[in-house]
């Protein structure tokens, strides 16, 4: 068989280009397949100021940017589209990228996971301007302002806490009455004076695409019908991430959830096939860590193809 990739590398967010730069140091030639969100979650947000070794932060599609070239320099290859389907059964892999099959020894699956949105008619056009999906990225921005949260899960109620830092106000807007998060997160939310709670509440629209920026949010109470413009500058979801890993379906381990499950880091059950970043993250999925994996997968490739 010709043309045999010692690597390729699933996703080119930070884990990706991370894997990509160490197995392209190590002389392998890594392919890395970009994915339908090219540069991950880090293309999505605006400054970050938790990546160390950038004392004024950094814009994060800018921070992808470099990672990209830098691994680009020691001769990483990068490709546009999407894997339609993998075969992990034998070695070399087979991984489908629409009507091309690429054939590799190994494989990096840093593939990520989309943070899930509402689908509200004006919710993607104010990405960086208030809406958010990221508390930790972009809460800073909103000292001193009236804030919401969608959700009620551990991640509604956690974004909700910490961004009680900056704002005055967080209102923590839920569809239910009853909660998902833990007893514990809950009553320290509960227990904070700066977080409200509206619920049998669901969102119906951000608004103000005009200004470019968040000014309300149109709620509806799903009891008694009522819809009513809640003014608040920015919208925080907390509801849930989905891991990129449909193709691996019945080849690799997964949770309840469908988050790769991985032994020592990084090793999937399949030899040769390592997973990182936030597709079998759930707990930390801050840049950082995700860079961290990727280097790690990066370095069990080099000693597995060695071996
Ligand atoms: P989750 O537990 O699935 O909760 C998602 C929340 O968002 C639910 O309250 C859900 O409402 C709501 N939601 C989902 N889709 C919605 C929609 N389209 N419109 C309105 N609301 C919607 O997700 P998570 O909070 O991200 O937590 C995921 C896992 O990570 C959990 O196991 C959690 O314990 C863990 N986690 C732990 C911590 C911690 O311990 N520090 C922090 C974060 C996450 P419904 O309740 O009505 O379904």
């Amino acid at each position: 068989m010709d043309n045999i990739r010692n690597v390729v590398i699933i996703g080119s967010g930070c884990a990706g280009h991370t894997a990509a730069l160490y197995t392209a140091r190590a002389n392998l030639k890594p392919l890395v397949l970009e994915g339908h969100e090219p540069g991950g979650q880090l293309s999505l947000t605006t400054l970050v100021e938790n990546f160390p070794g950038f004392p004024e932060g950094i814009q994060g599609p800018e921070l992808i940017e470099n990672m990209r070239k830098q691994a680009s320099r020691f001769g990483a290859e990068y490709k546009h589209g999407h894997v339609t389907s993998v075969d992990l059964s034998a070695n070399p892999f087979k991984v489908h990228v629409g009507h091309e099959v690429i054939h590799t020894r190994t494989l990096i699956v840093a593939s990520g996971a989309s943070a899930r949105w509402l689908g509200l008619p004006h919710e993607q056009q104010l990405i960086g301007h208030g809406v958010s999906s990221c508390a930790t990225c972009d809460g800073f921005f909103f000292s001193g302002k009236e804030i919401t949260v969608i959700g009620g899960g551990d991640s509604a109620m956690e974004e909700a806490i910490f961004l009680s830092r900056f704002a005055t106000k967080v209102t923590v807007i839920h569809r239910r009455e009853h909660f998902r998060a833990s007893k514990i997160m809950l009553d320290r939310a509960q227990k904070n004076e700066k977080i409200a709670f509206l619920l049998d509440t669901v969102v119906e629209d951000v608004n103000d695409i005009h200004k470019k920026e968040v000014t309300s949010l149109t709620l509806r109470n799903l009891k008694t019908g009522k819809v009513w413009d809640f003014p608040a500058s920015a919208m925080f979801l907390g509801i849930g991430h989905i891991p990129n890993t449909k193709i691996f379906d019945g080849q690799l381990e997964m949770d309840q959830d469908g988050y790769l499950k991985t032994k020592d880091y990084v090793f999937t059950r399949v030899h040769g096939v390592y997973a990182c970043g936030d597709v079998q993250d759930r707990r930390y999925r801050q840049a950082i860590t995700a860079a961290g994996s990727g280097c790690m997968a990066a370095l069990e490739v080099e000693k597995f193809l060695e071996e």
